[in-house]
């Protein structure tokens, strides 16, 4: 069978880790057409938009995409590709496991978490707009509906991965309106799951716990700020922002891609480490159901990174994107 993918390179680092993933992904014996298509700042001139419609219509076709990381210009300028594809797609879950691989330098072993973002919402909305000229207003909007099926995603993923514990993670001490519904919804939804624990933490304490007390956390629910702030710190405990993947998740459609920006300091230079990349490519085919090419993607991930030898400067080596995947590939297909 041949599989009918989206392809979006992305811009800065991406076209060259998205081109490195694929490369693996296919020598794990999956057979893929790519569609790809273009969307982020270099795109931005042709079409003057840098998420132009033939973007959304292709993941709407093939459900399915991998994707680079795609610029957002800080303060002003375009808002985020990343956030209006999530909206526009209804792709309302952001999915970020943080696993430590052996052989990537950090100050922790045996990490094992997963992070279950809201992904459409919350101060993402992008509704905001200046009162006069020396003060701002952005509203944060959550909604019972979105905090509740965020949470059932949650419960659901934690059982089918046989994973024990869900922490559902606001302020809703101090926003009790906004989190303070977003807590009333995960409870709600975890009387459902009498077989999986579920608590609820301050999200200033969490960053703590998490940094203190890893191994007492499973898998972590929360509304789209706080997700996006809490993987970062997770990617950092499993040893940076190069081996980190992610999913956004919707009921019928799913875009793969790293937990990193597009590092736009070393585009084009074959430097970046495209694990990230690889591993989102992992749980893509895990979703397609191809379990045996993810399997075998992650264990030549893992057993290159741990040797040591052909793995990227932030991995503390000298290889660079293509050879890094080259090694991979090998393993694969060893
Ligand atoms: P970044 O993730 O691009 O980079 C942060 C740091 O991590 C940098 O030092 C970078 O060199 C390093 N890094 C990131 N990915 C790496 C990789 N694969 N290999 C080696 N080193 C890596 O974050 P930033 O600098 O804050 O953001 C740059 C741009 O990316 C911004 O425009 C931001 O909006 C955008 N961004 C996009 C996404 C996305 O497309 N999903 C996510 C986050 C940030």
């Amino acid at each position: 069978m041949t599989y009918q993918l989206t392809l979006i390179p992305g811009d800065g680092i991406g076209p060259e880790i998205t081109q490195a993933a694929c490369r693996v992904i296919e020598a794990a014996g999956v057979d893929i057409e790519w569609h790809t298509v273009y969307a982020g700042q270099d795109i931005m001139a042709q079409y003057g938009t840098p998420l132009p419609d033939n973007v959304l219509e292709s993941v709407r076709k093939t459900g399915t995409a991998l994707k680079g990381p795609v610029t957002t210009p800080v303060g002003s300028g375009f808002r985020s590709v990343n956030v209006a594809l999530r909206q526009a797609l209804d792709l309302y879950v952001n999915l970020r496991p943080a696993l430590s691989i052996p052989g990537v330098k950090s100050r922790y072993e045996d990490i094992d978490l997963v992070i279950v973002r809201e992904n459409t919402e919350d101060l993402y909305a992008g509704i905001e707009h200046m009162v006069g000229e020396d003060a701002a207003e952005s509203i944060k909007i959550i909604t019972r509906k979105a905090s509740e099926r965020v949470t059932r995603y949650a419960f659901e993923y934690a059982r089918a991965q046989g994973r024990h514990k869900v922490t559902a993670v606001t302020k809703a001490n101090i926003m009790k309106c906004s989190d303070g519904l977003f807590l009333e919804s995960a409870r709600h939804v975890a009387e459902s799951y009498s077989d999986i624990e579920f608590e609820d933490r301050l999200v200033d304490n969490m960053c703590m716990q998490l940094v203190q007390k890893p191994e007492l956390y499973d898998v972590m629910v929360m509304p789209n700020l706080y997700g996006d702030i809490l993987s970062d710190l997770c990617a950092g405990l499993v040893g940076g922002l190069g081996v980190a993947p992610g999913a956004n998740i919707g009921d019928t459609m799913a875009i793969f891609e790293p937990v990193h920006g597009s590092a736009p300091k070393y585009a084009g230079k074959n430097k970046a480490n495209a694990t990230a990349t690889i591993l989102s490519g992992a749980m893509m085919l895990r979703h397609l159901g191809e379990n045996d090419a993810a399997d075998a993607v992650t264990a030549a991930v893992r057993q290159v990174i741990g040797e040591g030898k052909t793995v990227t400067y932030d991995l503390g080596g000298e290889a660079g994107t293509s050879e890094m995947a080259d090694a991979i590939i090998a393993v694969i297909q060893k």
